[in-house]
């Protein structure tokens, strides 16, 4: 039986990550896990899998779970729960499926416990990558991808030398606005944002999707999970989802990873890595009912964000945790109603250009950036 503890618990990919050890409970049993708010659901996990450690974000919410909790589940609250939580003795797997940058402090706990870290958190390597790859690397610690276009490439790979890569080959599936020209995106809706034509994800995920920023995001995630330069990594756009994402080596051949759009198949594979089990209800791929498969090129001009991920990417420093803090907060305030889709974008770049950098940033110059990011994106709005 492997043991897993699994932050954010309550989300897209937590409960996914519920089904899959529910659909192998002869494999895998949950031994800790977080939510956030969402007590309702997480009050029903708990009866249902049965967790040593339950954390949530605040402490009046473990004041009442604690009353209707079975006996012997301890329940914790805040950043040190989750830290507990991430760390917690019984489990050799951390899952973490929170969304944001306070996903960074519980993985690099759970690093130093010497658990394998199966991370869909993308917005942890992006805001802080090269001390998340070192602590790794130093603890002798597996860093799994749970991100789609992530997992394919770590199976394209399949264990060959990095020096036989040429370039790796990220899908878009180009989100809810990609039959749009930017002049129509103007006025669009949250609604209309959150309607994404392939994936059902969180909501952040998603309009980070719409902008394009969720690639952007993935092309830093793939720079450090898989230590490629930023130069060797291109973005085709591919609006059916089928291929999540390829790796060209040197001999010109490409490898690339298909199935149909379901996170449970990479979320599973991160569990059963280097081995495999049947799916959890995933469905089949048939291409012949696909018919056909679409690419074409990415317009760094309509999808600003691109550019942005690309250029803080390469100048490195603090500029990703700027780019992350920025877009977290411009995300959140459009989701709240309170700036327009476009501002989300504009606001970013204002943070990014008056931004300045600091070089192989410590723990504490990041905590610092993404605070006054956060600050300075709250006075924009
Ligand atoms: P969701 O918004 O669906 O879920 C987020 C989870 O984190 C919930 O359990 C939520 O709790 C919890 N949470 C939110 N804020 C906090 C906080 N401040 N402190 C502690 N816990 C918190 O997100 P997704 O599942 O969509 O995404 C999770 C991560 O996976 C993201 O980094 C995303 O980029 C990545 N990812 C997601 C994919 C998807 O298909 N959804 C695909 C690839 C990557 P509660 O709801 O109880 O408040
Ligand atoms: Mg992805």
């Amino acid at each position: 039986m492997k043991k897993i503890s699994l932050l954010g618990a309550t989300g897209s990919i937590g409960t996914q990550t519920l089904d899959v050890i529910e659909h192998h409970s002869d494999q895998f049993v949950l031994e800790a896990m977080s939510v956030g708010r969402n007590i309702e659901l997480a009050l029903k996990q708990i009866h249902a899998f049965k967790p040593s450690l339950v954390s949530v974000t605040e402490e009046e919410d473990a004041i009442k779970l604690r009353n209707e909790v079975p006996v012997g589940v301890k329940v914790v609250s805040g950043e040190e729960g989750l830290i507990e939580v991430a760390a917690h003795t019984g489990a050799e797997v951390l899952v973490n499926a929170v969304i944001g940058s306070v996903g960074l402090a519980p993985t690099l706990q759970a690093i130093e416990a010497g658990k394998t870290i199966a991370i869909a958190n993308k917005e942890t390597l992006v805001t802080a990558g090269h001390i998340v790859t070192e602590a790794a690397k130093k603890h002798n610690v597996s860093l799994l991808p749970v991100d789609s276009e992530h997992s394919a490439i770590f199976q394209a790979l399949n264990g060959e030398s990095l020096a036989e890569v040429d370039r790796l080959i990220l899908t878009a599936s180009g989100g809810s606005f990609r039959d749009r020209t930017r002049d129509e995106l103007r006025d669009v809706t949250v609604d209309e944002a959150l309607n994404h034509p392939n994936w059902s994800m969180g909501a952040k995920i998603t309009i980070d999707s719409a902008t394009m920023m969720n690639k952007g995001l993935e092309v830093i995630e793939a720079h450090w999970l898989f230590n490629v330069p930023y130069d060797d990594i291109d973005v085709v756009l591919h609006k059916e989802s089928i291929i999540h994402s390829m790796v060209e080596f040197v001999d010109r051949s490409v490898i690339a990873q298909l199935g149909t759009p379901d996170m449970k198949v990479p979320i599973q594979y991160a569990l059963t890595y280097p081995n495999r089990l049947p799916a959890t209800n995933s469905e089949r791929l048939n291409l012949w009912e696909i018919g056909s498969l679409n690419f074409s090129k990415l317009d760094f001009e309509r999808y600003r964000c691109m550019a942005f991920a690309y250029e803080a990417g390469r100048m490195g420093g603090t500029l990703p945790t700027v780019l992350n803090a920025a877009n977290e907060e411009a995300v959140a305030a459009f989701l709240d109603g309170k700036i327009s889709f476009l501002e989300i974008e504009h606001f970013i770049e204002q943070a990014l250009e008056r931004h300045d950098k600091i070089n192989q940033p410590t723990l504490e110059d990041i905590k610092e950036v993404d605070r006054e990011t956060r600050m300075f994106i709250h006075s924009l709005r």
